[in-house]
């Protein structure tokens, strides 16, 4: 019954010479590097080599979504069968997409390569080493920790404060017992003795860094900002002062170039870095857009969480780093999503959905709805078109698909029914068709603020504009620590900020689109490496821990063939 599994589709489906895939992108031979069959990286020399565009061609457009649930709204289902899509109607499409972490394949879910018809191929090699890029980073940040620890034993000569080293370890294991570790016992050879911890690879500011580089220098320079903790007298200790950029470059060097691969009907994937969306931006690298943006006809991307993170995040951060400018917006939503919104059903992760969740009722789609409202209204107070994509499951039913449909035609927003996962990319083309139509309106994209902003005023502008908080209330603590990045120079980045996706307010338990709250920071904290300041609002894990019954329980090699990936 059903369709089969996605590690059965995707291990069924012909994979296509790579150079075929290239050449839809006219990427030239000389820059494809074969790893294996199925991957390749593109060489970034492409990027100003002679002959080849330098301008974006492209329409650019983010994938993102309502507030997100346990259920799953299926943003990288959408983006990947919507790619499909648009090339069954001739366009010339590539999608780019971040390269999931290890860690949660072994943990509380299977991949990230898609679902259903609408995946990215091989999803094995994608789900787990593929490159090498994800080590790669583990391997340049731990080298900086090692050239940390390794000043303090032979003298501190730049009087490091080891009690104020913000550069900890990372690994890409959910592995909560390294959260908090201490480092250098043993003998007075053996370093010197402090506390640290590990944070998973996603969420090293070196995987952010990657992911916003426009140029291996860029690379360098990002690398050498990077501040490992405060000397004594609260200067601020960099990887430049401590020699390790260059080092840490060589590690990176390849893990610049971005990782080709296709989709099950063969459009170009460019999947490439994965930084954390708690902490940091959440989308893929900003090189594998500009390759693509500068080839294909439209670019789609896809951005963490709903439209009020992931989006905001890739518009105010990554756009402006990147020098990009977004087209159009699709905005995934499904009819379970906005039944959990409604807050009449207790959802637990891992267990089934209550039968009542599934039963035809538009009424429950109704009473949620005020979510897709506010975000399409979030992605509208950029100056772009959003096209709302309705995710289609199978236990959907046509009235519950109406509200929806009520409600876009109400706002004068585009919308379409997609079955992609159950029918690839034909069953996205009404969807092709809605983002073709908005795609003819010109643009009239703005930033939430300007970098010359005062950060406590981005901070603000997105709270209130994006958000629609009424205000923020600064701790005590952040607002001493905005001052002195102020202070320190760092007052010209933008701004990222660390809340629960799982709400548009700070709050989880706030469902819809809350009005009458305050935005709490309880911690700002300074990426100048990345490129950016983030203001933390509650609780924020950067290593995750396994649940009693990991998925590694299911993992198995069965007579050399993978099971249980998904
Ligand atoms: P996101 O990118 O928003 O986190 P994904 O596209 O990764 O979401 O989808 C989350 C999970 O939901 C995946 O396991 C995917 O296979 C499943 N899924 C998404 N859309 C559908 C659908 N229309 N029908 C069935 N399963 C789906
Ligand atoms: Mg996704």
């Amino acid at each position: 019954m059903g369709i089969p599994s996605d590690l059965e589709i995707a291990t069924a489906a012909p994979l296509r010479p790579l150079q075929e895939i290239a050449d839809r992108l006219g990427i030239p031979e000389d820059f494809v590097e074969p790893y294996g069959r199925a991957v390749a990286k593109i060489d970034l020399g492409v990027l100003d080599a002679p002959g080849q565009p330098t301008q974006q061609r492209a329409k650019y457009v983010v994938v993102t979504a309502v507030t997100p649930t346990p259920l799953g709204e299926g943003k990288t289902t959408t983006a990947v069968g919507l790619a499909d899509g648009l090339a069954r109607l001739g366009k010339q499409v590539a999608v780019t997409l971040r390269q999931p972490s290890m860690g949660p394949t072994f943990g509380i879910k299977g991949g990230a390569a898609g679902g259903g018809y609408s995946q990215v191929i091989p999803m094995d090699k994608l789900n787990l080493h593929l490159t090498g890029d994800f080590h790669a980073v583990t391997a340049a940040h731990n080298l900086l920790a090692a050239m940390v620890d390794n000043h303090l034993h032979h003298g501190n000569s730049l009087g490091l404060d080891p009690r104020n080293i913000t550069w900890r370890r990372v690994l890409d294991v959910n592995d909560r017992s390294l959260r908090n570790v201490i480092v250098g016992l043993g003998a007075r050879i053996d370093g010197v003795t402090r506390q640290t911890g590990f944070d998973i690879t996603a969420a090293s500011e070196v995987m952010v860094l990657l992911s916003l580089a426009t140029s291996l220098d860029d690379l360098k320079e990002r690398l050498r900002r990077i501040v490992v903790g405060y000397a004594y007298d609260g200067r601020p200790v960099t990887a430049d002062d401590l020699g390790a950029a260059g080092a840490m470059a060589v590690i990176l060097k390849d893990a610049l170039n971005p990782n080709l691969l296709q989709t099950i009907e063969g459009t170009p994937a460019l999947i490439h870095c994965g930084p954390f969306g708690n902490i940091a931006t959440g989308s893929s690298s900003v090189v594998a857009d500009l390759v693509a943006t500068r080839r294909a006809d439209i670019v789609l991307t896809e951005a963490g969480f709903g439209a009020d993170m992931g989006a905001e995040r890739f518009m105010n951060v990554k756009c402006r780093i990147a020098g990009l400018r977004p087209d159009a917006a699709v905005i995934v939503v499904t009819v379970r999503a906005l039944k959990a919104h409604s807050g009449r059903f207790k959802i637990t992760p891992g267990k089934p959905l209550p039968s009542e969740l599934l039963a035809e009722n538009p009424d429950d789609v109704r009473a949620g709805i005020a979510n897709l409202r506010k975000h399409i209204q979030i992605i509208e107070g950029f100056g772009i078109w959003p096209v709302v994509a309705i995710n289609a499951f199978p236990d959907d039913h046509d009235s519950e698909h109406q509200v929806i449909r009520d409600l876009c035609a109400q706002l004068g927003v585009k919308c379409a029914v997609s079955t992609h996962v159950a029918d690839g990319g034909a069953g996205a083309e009404e969807l092709a068709g809605a983002l073709i139509d908005a795609l003819r309106h010109t643009p009239r994209f703005r930033f939430t603020y300007e970098s010359d902003a005062p950060l406590t005023a981005k901070i603000e502008a997105v709270a209130t504009q994006v958000y629609g908080a009424d205000g923020v209330d600064f701790a005590p603590a952040a607002a001493t620590a905005l001052a002195s990045y102020e202070r320190l120079g760092f007052g010209d980045l933008p701004v990222v900020i660390a809340k629960t996706h799982l709400s548009i307010s700070h709050d989880p338990a706030r469902h819809g689109a809350p009005t009458g709250w305050r935005l709490p920071v309880r911690e700002v904290r300074a990426a100048p490496g990345a490129g950016y300041v983030y203001a933390i609002c509650g609780d924020m894990r950067t290593m995750p821990g396994l649940s009693s019954h990991p998925n590694a329980e299911r993992i198995d090699l069965v007579d050399g063939e993978i099971r249980g990936l998904s």
